[in-house]
C-alpha cells in the first residue's frame, strides 16, 4: 500500500485539540476523550483517541455524518479487549448529533453536510432537500469542524461511515483511495467497489486537497449493526491503523 508520510507535525502544543498531543506514559491510558467543537444546535460533537500518540500514520474514522445513519457511531477498535499501542487510531462517533437527535440525515439547519465541502460542491436542492448542500462550501459548523480535524491531525486514512438501504455493507473508493480502501475491505471481509465520490462530499474534498493521502466510505446495512460484522469492523480498523502506521 502506498501511503505518504506527513510532511509536517502536529501543531505546537496548546491550541485545538492539545488533549491528543499528550505523550503516553506508564499507566497513562491509551484511551482519551476530548470536546473537538460543537453542531449547530449546539451538541458537542467529542473526538475519540486510541493508542499510541508517538505513532506516526494516523487513521481518523468519522462515525456518523448522516444523523440516520448513525450505527457505526459505538465503534470501539481494541485489541484483545483493549486499545491497540501499536497503532494511533481516532474517532469522531457523531459528527452530526443534531441530525441523530431528530432523526434525519440533515444537520440542524437542514443542509447535508456531505455535499457541504467544497471540491465539486453545487447548489443542489432547498433547505430540508435530502441532499441540499448549503448555501455555499463550508457554510455549516460541522463541515468546518471536520476540516478543521484534518487539518490538524494530518490522518494518512480517513473512514466515513454510513448505512444504505442495501442488506450487504460495501467499502466504496475512488483514485488514490481505492488502494487503501480494498485493505480495509480484505481486513474486515467486506465487499469493496471503485465507485467516483459525489459533488461536494467529504472524501471528495480530501481527495483533492491532501495529495498522497486515502478518504474513503464504508457502507454499513441499515438498522442495528449485528456483532459479527462490528467485530469484523473494529478488527479491521485496527489492523489497517497498524498497516498505515507501518508504511
Ligand atoms: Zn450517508
Amino acid at each position: 500500500m502506498a501511503f505518504s508520510r506527513k510532511s509536517t507535525g502536529r501543531e505546537p502544543k496548546g491550541g485545538f485539540l492539545a488533549f491528543t498531543r499528550t505523550p503516553r506514559r506508564p499507566g497513562n491510558l491509551l484511551a482519551r476523550r476530548g470536546l473537538a467543537g460543537r453542531s449547530v444546535g449546539g451538541r458537542p460533537i467529542g473526538l475519540l483517541q486510541r493508542g499510541d500518540p508517538s505513532i506516526e500514520g494516523e487513521l481518523l474514522v468519522f462515525g456518523c455524518i448522516h444523523g440516520d445513519e448513525c450505527t457505526a457511531s459505538g465503534l470501539q477498535p481494541l485489541s484483545n479487549g483493549c486499545p491497540d499501542p501499536a497503532s494511533e487510531i481516532f474517532l469522531v462517533p457523531n459528527l452530526n448529533p443534531d441530525g441523530f437527535a431528530a432523526t434525519t440525515r440533515l444537520n440542524g439547519r437542514g443542509v447535508d453536510l456531505n455535499r457541504n465541502f467544497p471540491s465539486g460542491w453545487r447548489a443542489i436542492g432547498r433547505r430540508g432537500d435530502p441532499q441540499y448542500s448549503g448555501p455555499q462550501p463550508f457554510s455549516e459548523p460541522e463541515t468546518r469542524l471536520a476540516a478543521r480535524i484534518v487539518r490538524t491531525l494530518k490522518p494518512r486514512v480517513t473512514i466515513w461511515f454510513h448505512q444504505h438501504s442495501q442488506p450487504q455493507p460495501l467499502v466504496r473508493a475512488w483514485g488514490q483511495s481505492a488502494p487503501s480502501a480494498h485493505a480495509f475491505a480484505r481486513l474486515a471481509h467486506l465487499p469493496f467497489r471503485r465507485l467516483p465520490w459525489p459533488d461536494g462530499t467529504a472524501p471528495n474534498w480530501q481527495n483533492h486537497r491532501f495529495p498522497g493521502t486515502s478518504s474513503f466510505v464504508v457502507e454499513l446495512p441499515p438498522g442495528h449493526l449485528e456483532t459479527d460484522l462490528k467485530d469484523r469492523l473494529e478488527r479491521g480498523l485496527v489492523r489497517l491503523a497498524r498497516k498505515v502506521g507501518e508504511d
